[in-house]
C-alpha cells in the first residue's frame, strides 16, 4: 500500500510546469473529497509532475465537463464519487469486471485513442486490504451479508479471486439471489450460493463480512450473533465511519481475528492510481 502520510501540500504547494499531467476527483458538491489530498503528496514524494484537483461538477452538466476534459491532452483521468458513479459509467467506452458488476465506476481513464474507461475497485479494494492485513481467500468458506452496490462489487472480487464457496444473505431475498447470480458469472473457481441468517450454518464460515449499513449507528444491532460464529472466524466490516462498528469489537472482545472498513478503501487508491496512470 502507499504511503499516504507525506507532508501537507499547504506547506509545500505543487510546482505547475507546461507538461504538469493533470488528474481529477469529480463530485458535486466537492467539499468533502479526500482524493487529491491523499493524492498530491504522493505525487510530490515520487518526483512525479502532476496534480490532482477537486471537480465540483453538476450532474446536468457531467457529460459536457467529462467530454471536454477527454479533449484535453495533458488530462489523465478521474476519480470519481457521489453523485457520478452511476451516471459517469453510462459515459464509458469500456467498462472494467468491478464496473460491469456494480454499473458505477470510481475511476476513470482518458486514453490517447479517445475513449473513456471506467472501473470501479471496492470489491478489489477489499480483496487487496485482506491480503495486504495478512490474510487469503483459497480455500474458505465466506459469508457475505448484503446484497446493494458494495457487497455486490465485494462478492465479486472474493469469489473471482477463488474463495472455495460464498453464501450470500440479504434482508431482501430476491437481492440475495440476483447478486448470487451476478458473482456466478464472474467466477469459475468459487461456488456461490444464497442463505438467510435463519438457516445459515453460521458457524461453518472462515470468513463473515458486514456490507450491509448495519453497524453505521451506534444503536444498530449485531448484523450476525458473534457468538453463533466459528471460534477462528475472521470479521469483517466494510462500513468505514465508524472506525470499529461496535460488531468488530465485540467480536475482537471475544478474541476473533477483525478486519475494518477503512482497508477497503486504503488499497483501492493505490489500484485506482494505477488504473488512471497516475503512479507507475
Ligand atoms: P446500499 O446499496 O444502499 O445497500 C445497503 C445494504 O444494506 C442492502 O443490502 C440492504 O438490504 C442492507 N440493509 C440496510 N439496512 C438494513 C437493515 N436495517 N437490516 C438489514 N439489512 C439492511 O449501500 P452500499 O453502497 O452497498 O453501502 C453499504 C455499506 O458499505 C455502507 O455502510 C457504506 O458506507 C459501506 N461502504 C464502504 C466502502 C469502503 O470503501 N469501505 C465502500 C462503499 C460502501 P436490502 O437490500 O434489504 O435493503
Amino acid at each position: 500500500m502507499t504511503d499516504v502520510s507525506a507532508e501537507s501540500l499547504s506547506l509545500h504547494p505543487p510546482v505547475i510546469s507546461g507538461i504538469t499531467k493533470l488528474y481529477g476527483c469529480i463530485a458535486h458538491p466537492s467539499a468533502h473529497v479526500r482524493a487529491p489530498s491523499i493524492f498530491n503528496p504522493i505525487f510530490r514524494k515520487n518526483g512525479t509532475d502532476a496534480v490532482m484537483v477537486p471537480i465540483n461538477c453538476p450532474p446536468e452538466h457531467l457529460e459536457t465537463v467529462v467530454r471536454g476534459l477527454n479533449g484535453l491532452k495533458n488530462f489523465g483521468g478521474l476519480a470519481v464519487t457521489i453523485p457520478h458513479k452511476l451516471a459517469l459509467a453510462e459515459l464509458c467506452d469500456e467498462l472494467g469486471d468491478g464496473a460491469r458488476a456494480t454499473g458505477a465506476v470510481n475511476a476513470v481513464r482518458f486514453d490517447d485513442d479517445g475513449k473513456i474507461y471506467g472501473n470501479n475497485f471496492d470489491g478489489e479494494g477489499f480483496v487487496a486490504g485482506l491480503i495486504g492485513e495478512g490474510y487469503q481467500l483459497q480455500g474458505k468458506r465466506v459469508l457475505l451479508l448484503g446484497a446493494g452496490g458494495a457487497a455486490r462489487a465485494v462478492a465479486v472480487a472474493v469469489a473471482h479471486h477463488g474463495c472455495a464457496h460464498i453464501d450470500i444473505a440479504n434482508r431482501t431475498l430476491q437481492k440475495a439471489a440476483a447478486t448470487a447470480e451476478l458473482t456466478g458469472k464472474f467466477t469459475s473457481k468459487s461456488s456461490v450460493g444464497t442463505t438467510t441468517l435463519e438457516t445459515a450454518d453460521l458457524g461453518a464460515y472462515d470468513i463473515v463480512i458486514n456490507a450491509t449499513s448495519v453497524g453505521l449507528h451506534d444503536d444498530d444491532p449485531h448484523p450476525v450473533p458473534i457468538d453463533s460464529l466459528a471460534f477462528d472466524c475472521l470479521v469483517c466490516d466494510i462500513i468505514m465511519v465508524p472506525d470499529r462498528t461496535n460488531w468488530l469489537i465485540a467480536a475482537e472482545d471475544s478474541g476473533r481475528p477483525v478486519h475494518k472498513g477503512r482497508h477497503m478503501l486504503d488499497y483501492q487508491l493505490e489500484l485506482i492510481g494505477r488504473f488512471i496512470g497516475a503512479f507507475d
